[in-house]
């Protein structure tokens, strides 16, 4: 990664952990973090706009986006495909800025592959009963999809072990804070200090690391 690279953080949760509440939190808290907005075959829920939650594409457009490597990730999550452009990361990430990407466990592997400072946060809730309970509540999927992702959550729920954060979200302002701390805790990664103060850095003599802390 150049030296000015910006943080890459990647939210992982099993639908229902309460991810995109939090993440919009996150974003209002801290403005200057840049959100990846990823590519799906899955058509809008009601109140979703193309561009914005999603850009919306259908298969064809899908498939050649992933024959022409212009994916960071993809993977297929409850029968739909979901991918990060690549170039959009790229150019955030080396022009110093922290990007936020919501994706699934299997594109976080991907991503870590490539960026192995990638910083991992998953969400659990509270309890599976919770879990249960806000999928009916949010009132955007059929019943036979909200039982097709009940079940898959226990799969996501293995790949747990893989992140470096952990956040249970039973009470959602302390969840925030402990998300928010997160992100002050990778800015002041040595590599992050060094590259935002590279004056002060070189003033004081500080060597450039050699292998990322
Ligand atoms: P939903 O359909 O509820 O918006 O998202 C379903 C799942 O797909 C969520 O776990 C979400 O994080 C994941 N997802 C969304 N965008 C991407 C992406 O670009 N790549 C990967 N690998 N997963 C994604």
């Amino acid at each position: 990664m150049p030296p000015r690279a910006g943080n890459v953080f990647m939210v992982v949760a099993p639908s229902g952990a309460g991810k995109s509440s939090l993440v919009n939190a996150l974003l209002k808290a801290r403005p200057e973090i840049r959100l990846s907005i990823s590519c799906t075959t899955r058509p809008p829920r009601p109140g979703e706009t193309d561009g914005k939650e999603y850009h919306f594409v259908n298969a064809a457009a899908f498939e050649k986006m992933q024959r022409d490597d212009d994916l960071l990730e993809w993977a297929e999550v409850h029968g739909n495909f979901y991918g990060t452009p690549r170039s959009w990361i790229a150019r955030q990430t080396e022009a110093g800025n922290d990007v936020l990407l919501e994706i699934d466990w299997q594109g976080a592997r991907q991503v870590r592959a490539k960026f192995p400072e990638a910083i991992g946060i998953f969400i659990l809730p509270p309890s599976i009963e919770a879990l249960e309970t806000r999928l009916h509540e949010r009132g955007q999927d059929e019943p036979h999809v909200i039982a097709r992702r009940l079940l898959a959550a226990g799969g996501e729920f293995a790949h747990a072990p893989e992140f470096e954060y952990v956040i249970i979200n039973q009470d959602f302002s302390a969840a925030l804070a402990d998300m928010t701390t997160i992100v002050t805790a990778a800015r002041l990664r040595f590599r992050s200090q060094a590259a935002r103060h590279a004056s002060l850095f070189s003033q004081l003599g500080i060597p450039q690391a050699s292998a990322p802390l």
